[in-house]
């Protein structure tokens, strides 16, 4: 058995998945080996995968370990090359759309993807869900490796990995994204019924049942799901009917064992004004949180997108979008759309001059630079249920002064204060209280990542106050 050289590697790799496939986790491995065998090479390998994104993902991850079982098992330095080959949808329902290149398109059609776990039902786009919330198109980071395997844990085994599962993190971080992609992949390859529904439309739309009574029809609907996918609970805060419908709602779905997922702004503890028992609901599986995404996986972020919209713009550029918005994924998309939509209308290449002056505006924040001491402590005191003259006053309990130890830091941070300036305006403390404050909260963001969370969440918050 010869390939096209003098060479024929097929069994090595052949023997090297199966080593891999045991040394990986299951979802792992379903995820990013879905490559096939091409020929070889002198002292390689050529393996094909689905998109240019695939290939970076895997060269990123796995190309050494991939080149390391390779020698273990044959003695010989064999190197792999990836080639990109889009595969007929027919044949690939997985393989993402947006990832088919002109030049590719006419590819011919190959044999069954070594690594596919479930038979595949080909469906068609889900009406609630977004076609591009998939988890090909997730770029995985430290920020969010651990949310995202388990995403794709449970959309393999909906209801019985983990349920419920609560993803919560700050905004534009990809809990949407991540929630829909379990969806899509449960609705198009196992053919479950998926609900999608935001909290404020769950509330919206049980209001309507109740005023045309029609609850009956209501509860049919969520009670009959296979995965329940609900979006931002923090909405629920205070709406106590929609908050026990809910809870009957979860308990015949988790009673049923049928999958649960919900998002959150910030962590389950933090939300107020939510009855006891739902909150335990809301805990009793598995809870997850997205991060801010470091450098690197920002500028994955970028690639991708540039990849998926067929634009490509100059590696500095993309790193000076990287470095300069570091909060959330959703600005950063905002930064590519800006300068694709200055490159569709004037035709004129987008340079790193180009970029800065463009996104002057975003690299700044401007909109933080007026801000007043006296909203930072309205804005901190309503998300800890406060009230503004706590947060100002003398009481020194627990539960108001690291409240106000925080509006400290926030005002440290986007206000041009100094201490002594921001000790008066928290009810005339003096500088040396403010220092101490912001160091206690450092001390704290060592030892709690969420908290930084938090934080941005309160920016957002604070940025939102006067617009
Ligand atoms: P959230 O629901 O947390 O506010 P979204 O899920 O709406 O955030 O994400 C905001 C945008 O950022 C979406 O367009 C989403 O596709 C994108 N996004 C977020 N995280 C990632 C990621 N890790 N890889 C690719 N795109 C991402
Ligand atoms: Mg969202």
């Amino acid at each position: 058995m010869r390939a096209m050289g003098n060479w024929d590697y097929s069994i090595f790799w052949k023997e090297a998945l199966n080593q891999l496939k045991s040394e990986l986790t299951e979802q792992e491995f379903a995820m990013w080996f879905n490559m096939e065998y091409e020929t070889s090479l002198e002292s390689s390998v050529v393996v094909s995968v689905p998109s240019a994104f695939y290939r970076d993902q895997v060269v990123q991850r796995y190309q050494n370990q991939i080149e390391n079982t390779l020698y273990d098992l044959s003695g010989h330095k064999i190197g792999i090359v990836f080639e990109v080959k889009t595969r007929k949808r027919e044949e690939h329902p997985a393989a993402r759309e947006s990832g088919d290149h002109p030049e590719n398109s006419g590819s011919a059609a190959r044999s069954a993807p070594v690594a596919r776990v479930i038979q595949p039902v080909p469906r068609e786009n889900h009406p609630q869900l977004r076609n591009d919330y998939t988890f090909e198109n997730f770029v995985i980071g430290e920020n969010n490796s651990f949310a995202a395997n388990a995403a794709i844990a449970i959309a393999k085994n909906p209801g019985l990995a983990y349920n419920p599962c609560l993803i919560y993190g700050g905004v534009g971080l990809g809990k949407t994204h991540l929630m829909q992609a379990i969806g899509n992949l449960s609705w198009k390859e196992r053919g479950n019924k998926v609900i999608y529904i935001t909290a404020e439309n769950f509330t919206n739309e049980f209001v309507d049942a109740i005023k045309t009574s029609t609850t009956q029809k209501f509860k049919n609907k969520y009670r009959t799901a296979d995965v329940l996918l609900i979006d931002d609970i923090h909405f629920l805060q205070k709406k106590n009917e929609t908050q026990e419908e809910l809870f009957h709602t979860f308990n015949a779905l988790y009673d049923a064992s049928k999958q649960i997922i919900f998002t959150c702004d910030r962590p389950v503890s933090e939300l107020k004004n939510l009855s006891e028992r739902l909150r335990s609901r809301f805990e009793r599986g598995l809870t997850v949180d997205l991060l801010p995404p470091s450098y690197e996986t920002r500028c994955a972020i970028l690639s991708m997108k540039l990849e998926q919209r067929g634009v490509s713009i100059p590696q500095e550029v993309i790193n000076l979008i990287a470095k300069n918005i570091s909060s959330n994924v959703r600005d950063l998309e905002a930064s590519l759309t800006k300068l694709i939509a200055y490159f569709e209308l004037t035709k004129k290449p987008v340079t790193l001059e180009v970029a800065q002056q463009q996104l002057r505006d975003s690299f700044g924040s401007p909109r933080q630079k007026n801000v007043t001491v006296e909203t930072i402590q309205k804005v901190v005191a309503e998300y800890f249920s406060l009230s503004y003259a706590d947060i100002r006053g003398k009481k020194r309990t627990k539960a108001i002064s690291f409240p106000r130890q925080l509006a400290m830091f926030i005002a440290r941070e986007i206000t041009e204060y100094s201490t002594t300036e921001l000790g008066i305006e928290f009810g005339g403390r003096d500088h040396s209280t403010v220092m101490h404050g912001c160091q206690k909260i450092e001390e704290r963001l060592k030892a709690e990542p969420t908290l930084e969370m938090t934080i941005n969440k309160i920016k957002e918050l604070i940025k939102d106050y006067n617009s």
